[in-house]
């Protein structure tokens, strides 16, 4: 068994040699006259889509990715795991899968947004009281 470790896998359009494939999506014979490869598997056009927006792969480029068994087009991948930048507050990278503040041009770690508005509220009413 193959394990991924890049995240981007190309898909190639094939035509069929020899022996039907079946289609890794459908579980159907491929009959058609091209067919997807990707992933070490074989797939109808129709059924290699997107587990988000359901797009169909073929159309979109020439790469998928995949992530937590999700197959994902580029667009859908980078919203949902592509990397979000540096937290404003720690300045460490945020993984694009945690969750994060956003506040105007700057995106913050969860607990550093909080740690800032805690600041922030425990300053106010001591400088609006002086
Ligand atoms: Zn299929
Ligand atoms: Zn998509
Ligand atoms: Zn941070």
């Amino acid at each position: 068994m193959l394990i991924y470790t890049k995240q981007s896998v190309p898909m190639l359009s094939v035509q069929p040699k020899g022996k039907q494939k079946g289609c890794a999506g459908c579980n159907r014979k491929i009959k058609d006259r091209y067919l997807l490869k990707a992933l070490d598997k074989y797939w109808h056009e129709d059924c290699l889509k997107c587990a988000c927006c359901d797009c169909r792969l073929g159309e979109v480029g020439s790469t998928l990715y995949t992530k937590a068994n999700l197959i994902l087009c580029r667009r859908d991948y980078l919203r949902l795991f592509g990397t979000t930048g540096n937290c404003a507050a720690c300045s460490k990278l945020i993984p694009a899968f945690e969750m994060v503040m956003r506040a105007r041009d700057n995106v913050y770690h969860l607990d550093c947004f909080t740690f800032q508005i805690c600041n922030a509220v425990l300053k106010w009413p001591l400088a609006q009281t002086s």
